[in-house]
Formats: C-alpha cells, sequence, structure tokens
C-alpha cells in the first residue's frame, strides 16, 4: 500500500516502508484501480530499481561516469534521481539540454552527442555554456567553428556491432582509418579544439568485442590528434549496454571486456572516461500493465494461419497500449515485450492467442501466437522492462491516452538520495 506521498520536484512518489517488488506493486495498484472501477493502463515506476543499476555500473565500471542518453526516456523523475545520484547527461538537442538543466545540473555535467547540430540549438548550447559536444564530418567542424567558440570537440569514429538490435553506424562516424585523422587535421587548421574520441557499437550490442576495437582506434586517434597539439582527454564509449538483466549478452561480460581493453589501450591513463548509456538505466526500473478492454474467441486456425488448427479455439484479446503507445518499441527498436497475467490465475489450460492495442490499425499488434491461458475482459497484463524506448515515442493516435506513470521508492533509499548535493 502506497502509506505516504513525498514530492520530488512536482510529481508524487508513493514512498514505501520497504523495497516491495515491482509485480506486487503493480497488482496492489491494479487491485485498487478495479475497486475504482478504473481501468486506464499505467506504468509503475520503481525509483529504487535506477539507484540499484546506478549503483551495478559504479560496481563494474567504476572508472567511468556515465551520461546517462536521455532521449532513451526524458521522465523527469527518472532525470532527476540520476541528477541526484550525479549522472551526467547525454543530450541531442535544445529540448533535452533544457529538461536536464532544469532539474538543475550544471553545463558541465552535459554532453551534446549529435554529430549533425541544427544551428540554432548550437547558439543555445553557447548560451548555456554546454561545451562537449560530438562530431563525425568536416561541415559540422564549420559550423561549430563560426557558431561556439568554447566547444570542446569529440570525434565519433565509427565502429560496429552488427548484430545490434539498432546499429547506429550506417547514419554517424567517421572512418576511424580514413576519415578522422582527416578531421582531425581540418579541426587543426580551423582552429577547432578537439578533446577526444567517442564511438556508439549500436544500441543493444551483442557482441562485446566491438569496445575493444573502437577502443583500439581510439588509442591510435589520440595519438594523432596530440600531434596535432591537442590534449585528447576524453574517451566516450557511448552506449549499447543492456537494460534488462535477464538479456543474452550480460552486462558484466560486456563490463569485463571493456576493463580488458582499457587495461590494453590505456593503462594507468589520466583520460576522463566517459559514456552514454540510455536502455541500461531506463528499461528495468518501467512496468506496464494494459488492461484487456476485449476478448473474442476465434478458432485457432485464425491466429496459427493453419487449416488444421480450425477445431481448436483460439482467442484475441485486445489491451488498452499498443503499437501507437509505449510499444511503439516493436516497431522503432526492434523489441520483442513478452507479458502475461498480472495476477495468478487458477485456469491451466493454454491456447494460441493473439494481443491487439487498441486502435483501429491491424498494425497494432503486441504479440502474435502466443500460448497463454483463457483471460476476461477487465483483467491486467503484466509487461516487464517497459522503459527503454518506450514512452519517449509514445503517441496519443485514435484518441488512447498513454499509461500514467506511478512512481514508488522505499523510504531507505528516499532518505539516502533527498539530501544530495547533486543538484
Ligand atoms: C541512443 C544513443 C545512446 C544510448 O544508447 P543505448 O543503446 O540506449 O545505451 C548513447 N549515445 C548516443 C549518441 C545515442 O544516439
Amino acid at each position: 500500500m502506497i502509506s505516504q506521498f513525498e514530492l520530488i520536484g512536482d510529481d508524487k512518489v508513493g514512498v514505501l516502508p520497504k523495497q516491495v517488488n515491482q509485480l506486487e506493486m503493480c497488482r496492489e495498484i491494479a487491485a485498487q484501480k478495479d475497486m475504482q472501477e478504473n481501468d486506464s493502463s499505467f506504468m509503475l515506476v520503481d525509483l529504487d530499481k535506477i539507484i540499484e543499476r546506478f549503483n551495478l555500473w559504479k560496481r563494474e565500471l567504476p572508472m567511468i561516469e556515465p551520461f546517462y542518453a536521455v532521449k532513451c526516456n526524458t521522465d523527469v523523475v527518472l532525470i532527476r534521481v540520476l541528477a541526484s545520484l550525479g549522472c551526467g547527461f547525454d543530450c541531442a538537442s535544445r529540448e533535452e539540454i533544457d529538461i536536464v538543466m532544469e532539474t538543475g545540473v550544471s553545463a558541465d555535467r552535459l554532453i551534446y552527442a549529435n554529430p549533425c547540430k541544427t544551428r540554432s540549438f548550437i547558439v543555445h548550447a553557447l548560451e548555456r555554456d554546454v561545451r562537449m559536444m560530438t562530431f563525425d564530418n568536416a561541415e559540422e567542424l564549420i559550423k561549430i567553428g563560426k557558431l561556439h567558440p568554447n566547444a570542446e570537440m569529440i570525434l565519433r569514429i565509427a565502429v560496429s556491432d552488427p548484430t545490434a538490435t539498432c546499429p547506429l553506424n550506417l547514419k554517424f562516424g567517421a572512418d576511424p582509418v580514413l576519415a578522422a585523422p582527416q578531421l582531425l587535421k581540418l579541426a587543426h587548421e580551423e582552429g577547432v579544439n578537439v578533446v577526444g574520441i567517442s564511438f556508439h557499437v549500436g544500441s543493444g550490442c551483442n557482441d562485446a568485442t566491438a569496445y575493444r576495437t573502437a577502443l583500439s582506434h581510439a588509442k591510435n586517434l589520440c595519438e594523432i590528434g596530440e600531434g596535432y597539439g591537442f590534449k585528447m582527454d576524453i574517451i566516450d564509449m557511448g552506449g549499447g549496454f543492456p537494460g534488462a538483466e535477464h538479456a543474452h549478452n550480460p552486462f558484466e561480460k560486456i563490463a569485463e571486456t571493456i576493463r580488458d581493453a582499457l587495461d590494453e589501450f590505456f593503462p594507468e591513463t589520466d583520460k576522463r572516461l566517459i559514456a552514454e548509456p540510455g536502455r541500461f538505466f531506463a528499461a528495468e526500473p518501467f512496468s506496464l500493465v494494459a488492461n484487456i478492454i476485449h476478448a473474442t474467441e476465434v478458432p485457432a486456425s485464425k491466429i496459427t494461419k493453419d487449416p488444421k488448427d480450425s477445431a481448436e479455439h483460439g482467442y484475441m484479446y485486445y489491451i488498452n497500449e499498443g503499437v501507437y503507445g509505449s510499444f511503439n518499441c516493436i516497431l522503432f527498436d526492434h523489441a520483442h515485450p513478452i507479458g502475461g497475467p498480472l495476477f495468478d490465475v487458477d485456469r491451466n489450460e493454454k491456447y494460441m492467442s493473439t494481443i491487439w492495442g487498441p486502435t483501429c490499425d491491424s498494425l497494432d499488434l503486441v504479440e502474435d501466437k502466443k500460448l497463454m491461458v483463457k483471460m476476461e475482459i477487465g483483467e491486467w497484463m503484466y509487461y516487464p522492462d517497459m522503459g527503454a524506448y518506450t514512452l519517449a515515442a509514445a503517441t496519443t493516435f485514435n484518441g488512447f491516452a498513454k499509461p500514467v506513470p506511478m512512481y514508488v521508492m522505499s523510504e531507505e533509499m528516499w532518505a539516502n538520495i533527498k539530501d544530495s548535493n547533486h543538484i
């Protein structure tokens, strides 16, 4: 039970006497909503989890300062909790810079990590004294040279895990062997200050060796940059770190690969090591609970497309969250969310099922050919790990509201962060 409310900024946060798991908490809230005949979807945000993820980062990669990639989820409470822990922020637009700075974070904890920036946003960065920013092409260097005399430029190179969920190097990153040395030369000629090297191996990285390859290029390019008189004291390892514990490529393994590569290429370095994790922080703290607004019995063959199943029962469910809302991750982030009944049910037999979103579009498909117990209209579905690339791009298409965030935190964690001197 949410026994008491405390304010973090303007947002109400339920503070609990002890840590309760997210599933239990969601059940509690759904049961209360049932009593109020309120069937709207909601997102439980477990703020303790954000702190646990931050501590996990500090344990595995203590030498690397995280700069949370704000585009992953711009929830202000998430940002405020990370800010209070001393986290830095990766912003890619004027708005993201403003959202973060409004929490009280100073400009030196921001990196403007978009290699192709809007000119007016560069001027805005100058006004707010945001200096660290990335580039990967000659035209951007010239733009920055004209618009932001104090910029501290970080050269982004393209080193890719080709098996990453979302490869990014088609769009960004200079070739580390051919183009990058030329860009360092040009920066020297144009009088633009370069301070380091960055890369992003791809969001949802599957192959940790990509970080090692990137660090070996970074080492060479630092030497080339130093030859032009640049200080080259920042190595920015981008994002790509997995968001949930059960990911098949565990964070601990990636961290180990990175620690080994740092020992190899940058032993006892006094360089500032940073990274831009997005989903690493945002995925796990958010659990989605959606209501089954309709259920229809169909021949299972309609779902399996196999005439042999025509005598079996199948079910099509319609829930009040779909791909136009936070399940946009299915389309944009190539995610495969797997949900289940929120409450334990004493029905055992499973049927071929499809779970649709609420809009009038057949693209709005959440799960297909799912074997699930029979569910009733009005019951709830639970989807864990729904914080990364979900709410950030959700719309209200067709008049369906986004899930309402409900924040919870244990008394112990609240006591730990409420007097933070970081914001
Ligand atoms: C999206 C992005 C990130 C975050 O990526 P994750 O895979 O979510 O960690 C970091 N840096 C840049 C430049 C990005 O575009």
